[in-house]
C-alpha cells in the first residue's frame, strides 16, 4: 500500500431483526415463501393503509443500542426517505433521520497491526426493508414484496477505521453482539447482516476527509476485506494519475475481485426527508431502558475478559470459546461441573468442535452433552482412564449416548494402576526387546519412550504411563 495516503473507512450495517412479524404490519417475515404471499395492504403500500409500529423492533433497537454503548433517545421520530424504485411501492422508505433511537455509541476493537482502538457509532436507527426485484431471462422483471417492511436496524459508524483489518474487526464485533443478543441470525450470505463500506483516502496530515466511494454487495467478511483493499488501490491510482475520486456507489464483483460504478451517490437532501405523519413519535421511558439493560446477557467482550482473568485461560482459548454464544454456553455448563478450566477448554476446542465440524452439527445438537463430557473429564482427573482412552470413550458416547462410567465398565477400559500387573507387562516388553534394553542400560536414555510406548501398546492403552515409566527405571538400576 502507498504510504503517501491515509485510508479512511466508515461502515453502514443493516441488521435484519429476528422478530416474528414485520415492522409496521402483522405479516410474517418467513424466508423462502411463495412471492408476494406474505403481504397485506400496509406492506404493499396501498393507499390509505396505515402503519403500526411493532414493539419488539423498539425493544431490539434498545438492546442493540445499550450493547454498543449508545444513548437511547427518550423520543425518536420516523421519517420518510423519498425515492422511486419498483421494489418500493409507497415511493418512500420509512426510516429515521434527524432523531434516531440510538446515538453516540462505540466499540473497542483490537488489531495486530494497530492495537486497541475505539470506533465511534454515530447512530443506530430503525427502518423498513424494501422488496426484491427478480430479473428473469428476457426483458421482464417481477417484484416480490415479501421482504418489504422487514424490520432493520441500521448502524452507522464514524469514519474512524484506517484499514480493512480494522473494518473487519469492528464488523465481527458488531456481528458477535447482535447474534449474542439474538436480535439477528447473523447470516451474511442470506443478507441478514449487510454492510456498505465507505472508503476514502487523503494525504497524511490532511484534516478534511477525501471523497468517498460507497461499496455495496459485500456478503462475506472476506469479500468486504477484498473490496476495501481493491478500492484503496483504485483511489490511489486515480489520484496518482492526477484525477480525482468521484462520490459514487460501487458494486463489488466477488468473482472478478473488482468493483464497478453503479450510480452517482445521492446526498441526503435529495431524499426530501420529512417526519412521517402516519406514525407518532417513539417514546421510550427510562424504566423500559433500565428493564432491557437488566436483562442483557453477558456480552462477548466481558465474557472474554472473564475467561482470561477469572478462569486463567489463554487469549486464544478465550477467543475461540467466546466466538459464538452457544459454544460459550456449552463450555460454561462443562466448567461448572469440572473445575479444571484448561482441561475443559482443551476438550471443547479439540474433540468437541472438531467432531462437530466434521459432522456438520451445531453445538446445541452435540450428542455428547457438556454433562456427559464432564463425566469423561472426571475419570481422567482421578486417573481411571488415560487421555488417549478418554478419546475412545468420547467416540462411544457420541455413538451410544451412554455415560463415561457405563462405557468404561462395559468395555473394561479402566486404567491399570496395579503395579504388579504393570511390572509383568514391563518384564514381557524387556524380554522381547533385549538388545534395546542393553542400550538403554548403557545410557541411551531416549529409549525410555520406546519402552513406555511398548507397555502402553501391550496393555491396549490401559497401563498408567507414569507407573510404567517408574518401573522401567527401576529395572535399569536393578
Ligand atoms: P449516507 O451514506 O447514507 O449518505 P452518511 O453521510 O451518514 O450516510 O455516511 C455514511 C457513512 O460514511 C458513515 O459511516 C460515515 O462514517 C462514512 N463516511 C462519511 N464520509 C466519509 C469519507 N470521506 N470517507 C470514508 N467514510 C466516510
Ligand atoms: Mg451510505
Ligand atoms: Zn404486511
Amino acid at each position: 500500500m502507498d504510504s503517501k495516503y491515509e485510508v479512511v473507512i466508515g461502515l453502514e450495517v443493516h441488521v435484519q431483526l429476528t422478530t416474528k412479524t414485520k415492522i409496521f404490519c402483522g405479516c410474517s417475515k418467513d424466508f423462502g415463501q411463495q412471492p408476494n404471499s406474505q403481504t397485506c395492504p400496509v406492506c404493499l403500500g396501498l393507499p390509505g393503509a396505515l402503519p403500526v409500529l411493532n414493539r419488539q423492533v423498539v425493544e431490539d433497537a434498545i438492546k442493540t443500542g445499550l450493547a454498543t454503548n449508545c444513548q437511547i433517545a427518550p423520543r425518536s421520530i420516523f421519517a420518510r426517505k423519498n425515492y422511486f424504485y419498483p421494489d418500493l411501492p409507497k415511493g418512500y422508505q420509512i426510516s429515521q433521520f434527524e432523531l434516531p433511537i440510538c446515538e453516540h455509541g462505540w466499540l473497542n476493537i483490537e488489531t495486530e497491526e494497530l492495537g486497541k482502538k475505539r470506533i465511534g457509532i454515530t447512530r443506530i436507527h430503525m427502518e423498513e426493508d424494501a422488496g426484491k426485484l427478480l430479473h428473469a431471462a428476457g426483458d421482464s422483471s417481477s417484484v416480490d414484496l415479501n421482504r418489504a417492511c422487514t424490520p432493520l436496524l441500521e448502524a452507522v459508524s464514524e469514519p474512524d477505521m484506517r484499514s480493512a483489518d480494522e473494518a473487519i474487526a469492528y464488523l465481527k464485533q458488531l456481528h458477535q453482539i447482535v447474534t449474542y443478543l439474538g436480535v439477528c441470525d447473523g447470516n451474511l450470505e442470506e443478507g441478514s447482516f449487510r454492510c456498505d463500506a465507505n472508503v476514502s483516502i487523503r494525504p497524511w496530515g490532511q484534516k478534511e476527509l477525501g471523497t468517498r466511494a460507497e461499496l455495496k454487495n459485500l456478503n462475506s467478511f472476506r469479500f468486504i476485506k477484498q473490496a476495501i483493499e481493491y478500492e484503496v488501490e483504485r483511489q490511489i491510482e486515480v489520484l496518482e494519475e492526477g484525477g480525482s475520486v468521484v462520490q459514487e456507489t460501487r458494486l463489488f464483483d466477488a468473482e472478478q475481485g473488482v468493483s464497478r460504478s453503479m450510480r452517482g451517490k445521492e446526498e441526503a437532501h435529495d431524499y426530501r426527508y420529512f417526519p412521517d405523519p402516519d406514525l407518532v413519535p417513539v417514546v421510550v421511558a427510562d424504566e423500559w431502558v433500565e428493564r432491557v439493560r437488566s436483562e442483557l446477557p453477558e456480552l462477548p467482550a466481558a465474557k472474554l475478559q472473564r475467561y482470561r482473568d477469572d478462569l486463567g485461560l489463554p487469549d486464544y482459548d478465550a477467543g475461540v470459546l467466546c466466538a459464538e454464544r452457544p459454544i460459550a454456553e456449552y463450555f460454561e455448563v462443562l466448567v461448572a461441573r469440572h473445575a479444571n478450566a484448561k482441561l475443559c477448554s482443551n476438550w471443547v476446542m479439540g474433540e468437541v468442535l472438531r467432531s462437530l465440524k466434521e459432522k456438520q452439527i451445531a453445538i446445541a445438537d452435540c450428542p455428547v452433552s457438556p454433562e456427559l463430557l464432564a463425566g469423561i473429564l472426571q475419570r481422567i482427573a482421578d486417573n481411571s482412564i488415560s487421555g488417549k482412552i478418554a478419546k475412545t470413550v468420547f467416540e462411544e458416547i457420541w455413538q451410544t449416548g451412554k455415560t463415561a462410567d457405563q462405557i468404561i465398565e462395559e468395555q473394561g477400559l479402566k486404567q491399570v494402576t496395579d503395579s504388579g500387573a504393570i511390572e509383568a507387562i514391563v518384564d514381557a516388553v524387556i524380554a522381547a526387546n533385549q538388545g534395546q534394553f542393553e542400550e538403554l542400560k548403557a545410557g541411551k536414555e531416549k529409549l525410555i519412550g520406546f519402552f513406555v510406548g511398548q507397555v502402553m501398546k501391550l496393555s491396549k492403552g490401559k497401563a498408567n504411563p507414569g507407573m510404567a515409566n517408574q518401573l522401567i527405571k527401576k529395572k535399569i538400576s536393578e
